[in-house]
């Protein structure tokens, strides 16, 4: 039985749980895969106030994030959510091997990938990456990127750094990407193509995929998909979901909008306030 369980460790689950944690509230937070979420892929971040001004990698901020967590005494279990209940004046946590009781839910569980608007056979589909730290790396190795958004070019940046031969194709006639990045991959060898859109990925006798779009085609040892992401948001019940604002919050990624890390961390502390209040008034446990 807790206050309150926040539902993934991503900025935006991190920042509910030190809100809670300050406010005294008996909380914990549940995490299916990685402390710091979506964050652990950024190479480089200039726009999250902490630890320091200046360009830092996710990984740095999440460490950080993470040793304010521990001395903020935030308890993070490494487990996934599966649904959430609602019964009389609880809600019902559940997963694999527990089922939480609590009084209010954050659910911070971010974005679940896109996959590409094109039929993806088996042997295609081994060769198609979400994520650039999931490609096996090879110096050299051909990487097509589709998308050119932050996340796009953000990713063609750590893999070109890493050696690969990064081509962008971008659907449009221009990147989404601010410019400072876009000039950065140029300078780390990226090759942007625009007016690409992607209509067939195919394989061939020689390893690896042909991108075919209306302007020719693309070779490539792997594919990283990057053309945004919708809520990977946990099961909920009609009960539950009647909740939502009222004990039940949605923040960070997975609430939409803009998809920032320290918009997701400030989300999450409003969140954790907003549960806060509902506990309060409730006449809960704290
Ligand atoms: C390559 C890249 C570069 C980026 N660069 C920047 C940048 O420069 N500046 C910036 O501000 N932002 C940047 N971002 C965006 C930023 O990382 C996200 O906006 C931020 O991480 C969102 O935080 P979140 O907590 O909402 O979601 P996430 O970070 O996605 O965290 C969600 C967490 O929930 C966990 N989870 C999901 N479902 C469950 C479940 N059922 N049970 C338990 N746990 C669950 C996930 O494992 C994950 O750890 C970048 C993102 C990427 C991918």
């Amino acid at each position: 039985m807790r206050d309150l369980i926040v539902i993934g460790a991503g900025p935006a689950g991190l920042g509910a749980a030190l809100q809670a944690a300050r406010a005294g509230r008996d909380a914990l937070v549940l995490e299916k895969e990685r402390v710091g979420g979506r964050l652990n892929l950024a190479r480089a971040v200039g726009n999250f106030p902490w630890p320091a001004a200046g360009q830092t990698s996710g990984a740095a901020i999440v460490r950080g994030l993470r040793r304010q967590a521990r001395r903020s005494g935030v308890r993070i279990s490494p487990e996934e959510c599966r649904w959430i209940d609602r019964t009389g004046r609880w809600f019902i946590v559940r997963t694999a091997a527990a089922a939480y009781r609590c009084r209010a839910v954050v659910v911070a569980t971010g974005v679940r990938p896109l996959p590409p608007a094109v039929p993806l056979d088996p042997a295609v589909a081994r060769l198609v990456h979400y994520r650039w730290n999931d490609i096996p790396m090879r110096r050299g190795g051909r990487v097509a990127v589709i998308g050119a958004g932050e996340v796009a070019f953000d990713q063609a940046c750590s893999l070109a750094e890493r050696g690969a031969a990064v081509t962008v194709l971008c659907r449009g006639a221009r990147p989404r990407a601010y410019a400072g990045l876009v000039s950065l991959a140029r300078s780390l060898g990226v090759r942007l193509m625009l007016d690409r859109p992607v209509s067939r990925i195919e394989t061939s006798r020689i390893p690896g995929v042909t991108l075919v779009t209306p302007r020719g085609r693309t070779r490539a040892d792997a594919v990283l998909v990057a053309i945004g992401g919708e809520p990977s948001l946990p099961a909920l019940t009609a009960a539950a979901r009647r909740m939502l604002g009222h004990g039940l919050y949605i923040a960070g990624d997975a609430a939409g909008g803009r998809r920032q890390a320290a918009i997701a961390f400030g989300d999450g502390v409003d969140k954790a306030m907003m549960a806060a209040g509902t506990i309060g008034k409730d006449g809960g446990a704290c």
